[in-house]
C-alpha cells in the first residue's frame, strides 16, 4: 500500500515598488513596455510538497508571464541545499499578462530588458521559503479527482475548429480537510486590458483565492493546453475578468464537490533534458542582444520535458506554451491513462505547435491576418522542430519497458551500470536481472559451498536496491563459462528473451578490447547472439512448442572494460548513491576484490594507501565509483555518468516515417 503525503503553503510576491523600482508590465506585443503603477490583486506563489516516503517532489506555481529555465536553475541551487535533485522539482507561471517581466522580453525600449534583478531575486527567495514552509507541515493524504470541459469561455484565435476546454482538478485531501488542489485550464490569462497598469494574477489569481477562501488549503493553478487560446473576454478588463472566473469557479465548486478518491502510488518521476533548435530568426536575435542570457550550443537551447506519475494520475511538464493537437498520438495510445499537461513548466520556451498547424511567416507579424487567414504568430514560437521533438518524447515518457541485464559475474551489472539499472527502474520499467554463474570463487577464506551461498544472498540484496523485479540464476560455475557448453548458455538466453520480452538488454560489449575474463567474452558473444537469434523462428524450436514466442530486441546498451565503441551515455547523478550502495552490499565479492589489487599492488612493489591502510570497502567503493563515474561525467557536463555502445533500429531510422 503506498501513501501520499502533503504539504503546502502560499506567499505574496506583489513587488514593492517604492523598494524596488521601476517593475515592467509583461504580456503584450509592444516596442516599449509600460510600467506598473498599482496593484489591483496581489499576485502569489504556491507550493505544494509531495511524498510518498521514498521519493518527495516539489510543485509550485508563480502568477507570472513565464519563467526560464536560467531563473529555475537559480531556484534550483537553492534547493539543492534542501536535498533536492532536479527532477523533483517543477516549477511553473500561471502566464498571466498582468505581472513582472520575469523574462526580459518587456523593456522600456527596444533591445533593453525589463527585468528587475531587485524583485528577480526576491521572487527566488519567496519559492525557496514556500517550499521549506510546505514541508513543515506533511500530512498523510487521500487524492481526489474530478474533471469537465469549459469550452464555451475559449476560443482558438488561430483556428476556431480547435479547442481544449480541459478543466482538470486533483485534490488532496487529509482527515476531510483540502490541504491543497491543484487545477488547470486551457484559457490564456489575458482579461486583463492592453493598456493595463495594475498588477493581477488575472482569472486564476482570482479562482484561486476564491477556492482558498471556499474550501481552505493551497490552490495551485497550472495552465494546461492553452496555445492560441484565448478566453472570450480577452483584453476586456477587470470587470469581465470577474465574470470570468466566477464562471470557473462555479464549475470548479462542482468538482471539488464531486470528485473521486483515486489510488495513490509510488511517486514515479521521469525527467529528460533536450537539446531546441531555435530556428526563429526574432529568438536568435534576443539571444545575440544578450536579453536571454542562456547559453546556446549550436543554436540550440537546453530545456526539460518530463512526466510524474502518482498512482494512475499523470502528470506532463512542458517547457512551453502547448497548442491542441500536439499530443493527440500519446492520448490515443494510452486511452486507460490519466493524463494532465502544464505548460510553461521549467521554462518557457514559447509556443509548441503541431506541424499541421504550424504557418511559419515570422517577419509579418505586425499585420497578423492574410486574406482573412491567420499567418505570422509563428514569431512567439522557437521553431517547428522542437514541438516535434517534445511530441516524441511525450509519446516516450509513457511508454514502459522491460529490461533485461545479463552478467556472468555478481558485480558485472552493478559495477557498469548500476546507475542506469537503477535509473530505468525508478522511472516505473521492469528490470530483470540476469546472473549466468555462481561466483563461488570471489570470496576470501570462505569454503566454496559458503563462497556460492554468501555470494548468492548478497547480489540479491544488491539487485534489489537498483529496482530488479526479478532475479534469475542460471548456476554455472564461475571463470569456467570457456569450457561451457556454448549453444546450450545461448539457448537459455534465448529462452528468458522469448519468455520476458524485453525492449532493452544491457550487457558485455563484443567490442571490448583487452578482455582477461572469459566469463566476460563469452556473455558479450553469447547475449549478442541471442539478441538477433530470439527472433528466429528454427532456432531452438523446443521454446515454441512450449508456448512461447519468437521476440525481437529493440536496444542493446552495451558495456566493456576497454570499450571501442561508445555513442551513448546516461547521466546517473540522482542514482550514483544507489550504485555505490548496490556494489558496497556485494560484501564477500568486494572482500576479494580489494584483496586482489592489493596483492597485485605489492607483485608490482606499489604501497597504495586506500588498499594497506584498514579502510572500510564501503568508503573505498564510494570514492572509487565517484571518482571514475565522476570522470565519464566530465565528457558530458554532467555529475556523474554511465556510458555504452548503444545498437538500436540503426539505419531502419531513417526509414521510419515518424
Ligand atoms: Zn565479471
Amino acid at each position: 500500500m503506498s501513501i501520499l503525503k502533503c504539504g503546502a503553503s502560499k506567499k505574496d510576491i506583489t513587488p514593492n515598488f517604492e523598494e524596488m523600482g521601476d517593475i515592467q508590465v509583461a504580456g503584450y506585443l509592444t516596442m516599449q513596455a509600460p510600467k506598473f503603477k498599482e496593484v489591483h490583486d496581489p499576485i502569489h506563489v504556491r507550493a505544494m510538497v509531495l511524498s510518498d516516503n521514498t521519493t518527495k517532489i516539489v510543485l509550485v506555481s508563480v502568477e507570472c508571464i513565464g519563467l526560464l529555465a536560467d531563473f529555475i536553475d537559480r531556484v534550483r541551487d537553492r534547493l539543492r541545499a534542501l536535498g533536492y535533485k532536479e527532477r523533483q522539482i517543477y516549477i511553473f507561471s500561471t502566464h498571466t499578462h498582468a505581472g513582472p517581466d520575469t523574462m526580459g522580453l518587456w523593456g522600456p525600449i527596444l533591445g533593453k530588458s525589463g527585468i528587475n534583478w531587485k524583485y528577480q531575486f526576491f521572487l527566488v527567495d519567496t519559492i525557496v521559503e514556500a517550499v521549506k514552509e510546505a514541508e513543515q507541515d506533511m500530512k498523510e493524504v487521500e487524492l481526489y479527482r474530478a474533471k469537465s470541459s469549459l469550452t464555451n469561455l475559449v476560443e482558438n484565435y488561430r483556428d476556431e475548429k480547435i479547442i481544449n476546454g480541459d478543466l482538470n482538478l486533483l485534490k488532496f485531501m487529509a482527515n476531510n480537510q483540502v490541504v491543497a488542489c491543484l487545477w488547470t485550464y486551457s484559457a490564456q490569462p489575458e482579461i486583463t486590458t492592453r493598456e493595463n497598469l495594475a498588477i493581477s494574477g488575472d482569472y486564476p489569481g482570482l479562482v484561486s483565492t476564491m477556492i482558498e477562501k471556499e474550501f481552505g488549503g493551497v490552490s495551485l493553478f497550472g495552465l494546461g493546453i492553452c496555445g492560441a487560446q484565448s478566453p472570450i473576454y480577452c483584453e476586456q478588463g477587470f470587470e469581465k475578468m470577474e465574470l470570468f472566473s466566477n464562471e470557473v469557479f462555479s464549475e470548479l465548486k462542482k468538482l471539488f464537490n464531486g470528485a473521486e478518491k483515486v489510488e495513490v502510488g509510488p511517486i514515479e518521476i521521469r525527467h529528460r533534458k533536450i537539446k531546441a533548435k531555435i530556428e526563429n530568426p526574432d529568438f536568435q536575435l534576443l539571444f545575440t542582444l544578450g536579453i536571454f542570457e542562456r547559453e546556446l550550443e549550436d543554436e540550440k537551447a537546453t530545456t526539460t520535458v518530463s512526466k510524474i506519475r502518482i498512482g494512475n494520475v499523470h502528470l506532463v511538464h512542458l517547457p512551453g506554451e502547448v497548442f491542441p493537437g500536439l499530443f493527440k498520438k500519446t492520448l490515443d495510445e494510452n486511452p486507460d491513462k490519466d493524463i494532465l499537461f502544464i505548460s510553461n513548466s521549467n521554462d518557457s520556451i514559447g509556443y509548441l505547435i503541431p506541424p499541421e498547424q504550424y504557418r511559419l511567416k515570422p517577419q509579418v507579424w505586425v499585420d497578423d491576418i492574410e486574406n482573412g487567414k491567420f499567418i505570422g504568430h509563428e514569431t512567439e514560437s522557437i521553431g517547428l522542430e522542437v514541438a516535434k521533438t517534445i511530441s516524441k518524447l511525450v509519446r516516450e515518457l509513457f511508454y514502459y519497458k522491460t529490461v533485461m541485464a545479463i552478467g556472468p559475474h555478481a558485480d558485472d551489472l552493478t559495477i557498469w551500470a548500476g546507475g542506469t539499472l537503477k535509473k530505468l527502474s525508478s522511472e516505473g520499467n521492469k528490470l530483470i536481472c540476469v546472473r549466468i554463474t555462481d561466483d563461488y570463487g570471489d570470496c576470501v577464506g570462505l569454503t566454496k559451498e559458503q563462497g556460492i551461498k554468501r555470494n548468492r544472498i548478497e547480489v540479491e540484496r544488491a539487485y534489489k536496491t537498483i529496482g530488479a523485479d526479478e532475479i534469475i540464476h542460471l548456476d554455472y560455475p564461475t571463470d569456467s563459462l570457456a569450457g561451457a557448453d556454448y549453444l546450450e548458455l545461448r539457448g537459455k538466453l534465448i529462452y528468458l528473451m522469448r519468455k520476458y520480452k524485453p525492449d532493452i538488454v544491457v550487457s558485455f560489449d563484443l567490442n571490448g578490447t583487452d578482455e582477461e575474463n572469459m566469463d566476460h567474452i563469452i556473455t558479450a558473444k553469447a547475449v549478442n547472439e541471442a539478441c538477433w537469434q530470439s527472433s528466429f523462428a528454427l532456432y531452438y524450436p523446443e521454446h515454441l512448442e512450449e508456448g512461447l514466442e519468437i521476440h525481437a530486441i529493440g536496444e542493446r546498451y552495451l558495456f566493456a572494460r576497454n570499450p571501442t565503441v561508445i555513442n551513448f551515455h546516461v547521466d546517473i547523478t540522482d542514482f550514483v548513491d544507489d550504485k555505490v550502495k548496490s556494489i558496497t552490499q556485494q560484501k564477500e565479492v568486494m572482500k576479494n576484490w580489494f584483496y586482489q589489487n592489493t596483492l597485485l599492488a605489492r607483485a608490482n612493489h606499489l604501497y597504495i594507501e586506500l588498499l594497506e591502510e584498514d579502510v572500510p570497502n564501503a568508503i573505498r567503493v564510494n570514492l572509487l565509483v565517484k571518482y571514475v563515474y565522476g570522470e565519464t561525467g566530465k565528457k558530458y557536463g554532467v555529475k556523474y555518468a554511465e556510458e555504452f555502445n548503444k545498437i538500436d533500429a540503426g539505419f531502419l531510422e531513417d526509414l521510419a516515417s515518424d
